[in-house]
């Protein structure tokens, strides 16, 4: 998997640089690495930067709130979802490119820089590249079956011969209402609870 991923990437490279933009060797941009990335995420990729160029620093302001940013960073870290290299091979490309233009200088966001990149690679290679991705239509175009993976927040166990359910939402009545379908017995419920970083 990630030898196909390195192959389509190089692709991407390579089309990218027929319509002008240099990505391998460009010192504006630096280095660039790309892995599969080792969870399950709901979203197709993402794109980490290190090493800022403090010349290039800049605050902005989003509801209030004054940020630092940079417009350039020597390093990126793309990540490609697991989910998406199930995909057809134009799919896992289109999440290449959209993370690919993340690390140009002033596109660590989806703002105009973002969307001219955006709107260049779809014009002129064909591509899809949104803020965000159709994951229903996208599991649809690979000829696969789409469920959205449910986040469950109980664990529930039969105190009697430890069967187990899942559940989203859990009402407290449900352990005084309900027995084992297989052993009769008593359920107890646990939250679920979920690290994030
Ligand atoms: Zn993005
Ligand atoms: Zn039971």
């Amino acid at each position: 998997m990630e030898e196909k991923l390195q192959r389509l990437y190089f692709e991407c490279l390579e089309e990218l640089e027929k319509i002008g933009i240099i990505i391998k060797n460009n010192e504006e941009i630096g280095q660039i690495d790309i892995s599969i990335s080792k969870r399950n995420n709901k979203r197709y990729g993402a794109c980490r930067q290190e090493e800022p160029d403090k010349t290039t620093k800049y605050t902005e302001v989003v509801n209030g709130h004054r940020y630092i940013r940079y417009a350039k960073y020597k390093k990126h870290m793309i990540e490609v979802s697991p989910w998406v290299m199930e995909m057809d091979d134009k799919i896992i490309k289109n999440t290449i490119m959209h993370e690919l233009i993340h690390c140009m200088p002033y596109c660590n966001n989806h703002g105009n820089f973002f969307k001219a990149y955006a709107k260049n690679i779809n014009k002129n290679l064909g591509y899809d590249v949104s803020r965000v991705g159709n994951k229903e239509e996208d599991y649809k175009k690979s000829g696969k079956e789409y469920k959205e993976q449910k986040i469950y927040n109980y664990k529930i166990i039969c105190e009697g011969c430890g069967q187990v359910i899942y559940r989203q939402r859990y009402n407290k009545d449900f352990t005084k209402k309900y027995r084992c379908g297989k052993c009769g017995g008593k359920f107890k419920a646990y939250k679920i609870i979920y690290k994030t970083k």
